[in-house]
C-alpha cells in the first residue's frame, strides 16, 4: 500500500513555485520551506515556513516531528550547503529524497564562454586592465569581487541592499526576473558593458543575459555548478507529481 504523501518543499526558484502550485491543485500535503533571503518573497498556494533548520541535526529533526514522507529539493543549483544537508538528513531518517533541478546552460553558436569552477576562481579571472563588467551572481557573492575593485560593475539585485556593496565603482539595479533578451541587449549597451560574469543557473528566466551578450558578440564567464551528492533528479514538476504518486492530468505539457 503507498504512503500517502506529505511534502517538504525546499523553494527559493521558478521551479519550486511551479511545483507547488500543482500540489495545491491535487490537494497534495506539502509545506513551501523558503530561506528567508529576500523581503518579499513569492506567495505559495501552500503553507510556507521561512528560515533555515539548524544544518542537518535540524532538517532531520523537523522532518521527523512534522512526519514528512517525501523531501522535494527545488533549491537554486548553488544552493549547494541546503542541497547537501537534504541528501544527509534524509539518509539519516529514511525520507524519499528527489530534486527538482533546472539542466545547466550549454553555449551555443555565437556564444563566447570561458568557464571557471567557482566564485574564487571568477574573480581571479578578472585580474588585469579596468573593465566594464555586469556581475549577474545576487547580493550574497559580489563582495569577494571587491578583490578586483579597478573595475567597473553593473549589480542587478532583487532587493535593494542595506548596506552599499563593498565595489568603489558600480551601478546598481533593482529588479526581479525574469527578464527579456531585448530589455538585457538595452541594459548591456546602455552601461557599455564588456564582460558578463555569470553562474551557470540553468532555466529560461535568467538566461536573457547570455542571449543579449551573444547578441551583442560579448565574452561571458561562466561559472560552473557546484558538485553535490548523488541523489534522484527530475526536471520537470510533472515528474516530481508522478514520483509521488500523482500522474499528472492527461495532455499536460513538459514546459521548461
Ligand atoms: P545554501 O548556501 O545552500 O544554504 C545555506 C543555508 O540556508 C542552508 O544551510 C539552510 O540553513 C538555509 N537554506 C537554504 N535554502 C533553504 C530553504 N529553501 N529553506 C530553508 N532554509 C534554507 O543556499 P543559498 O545559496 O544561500 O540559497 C538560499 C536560497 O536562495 C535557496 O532557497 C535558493 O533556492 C535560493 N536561491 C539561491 C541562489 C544562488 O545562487 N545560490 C539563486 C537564486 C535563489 P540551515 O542549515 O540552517 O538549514
Amino acid at each position: 500500500m503507498s504512503v500517502k504523501p506529505n511534502v517538504l518543499l525546499l523553494g527559493g526558484t521558478t521551479e519550486a513555485s511551479r511545483l507547488a502550485l500543482l500540489l495545491a491543485e491535487r490537494g497534495i500535503t506539502a509545506i513551501f520551506s523558503y530561506a528567508g533571503r529576500t523581503e518579499s518573497p513569492r506567495p505559495q498556494p501552500i503553507p510556507t515556513r521561512i528560515g533555515g533548520f539548524g544544518g542537518v541535526a535540524g532538517l532531520a529533526a523537523y522532518l521527523r516531528e512534522h512526519r514528512i514522507t517525501h523531501l522535494v529539493d527545488a533549491t537554486h543549483p548553488f544552493a549547494a550547503m541546503m542541497s547537501a544537508n537534504a541528501v544527509a538528513a534524509a539518509g539519516l531518517t529514511g525520507t524519499a529524497l528527489a530534486a527538482l533541478t533546472r539542466p545547466g546552460w550549454q553555449p551555443e553558436a555565437g556564444d563566447r564562454w570561458t568557464r571557471v569552477s567557482g566564485l574564487d576562481d571568477a574573480v581571479e579571472a578578472l585580474a588585469g586592465p579596468r573593465r566594464r563588467i555586469m556581475l549577474a551572481l545576487g547580493r550574497m557573492h559580489v563582495d569577494a569581487f571587491a578583490a578586483q575593485p579597478q573595475h567597473h560593475y553593473l549589480l542587478r539585485f532583487v532587493d535593494a541592499p542595506e548596506h552599499p556593496p563593498a565595489l568603489p565603482y558600480h551601478s546598481l539595479v533593482v529588479d526581479r526576473g525574469p527578464f527579456a533578451a531585448r530589455t538585457d541587449r538595452d541594459l548591456l549597451r546602455a552601461h557599455a558593458i564588456d564582460l558578463v560574469v555569470s553562474k551557470n543557473a540553468g532555466g529560461s528566466g535568467a538566461s536573457a543575459k547570455l542571449v543579449a551578450a551573444r547578441q551583442l558578440g560579448l565574452p561571458v564567464l561562466m561559472i560552473d555548478r557546484p558538485a553535490l551528492p548523488d541523489r534522484r533528479e527530475f526536471h520537470f514538476p510533472q515528474d516530481v507529481l508522478h514520483w509521488l504518486g500523482h500522474d499528472p492530468s492527461p495532455g499536460t505539457e513538459r514546459g521548461v
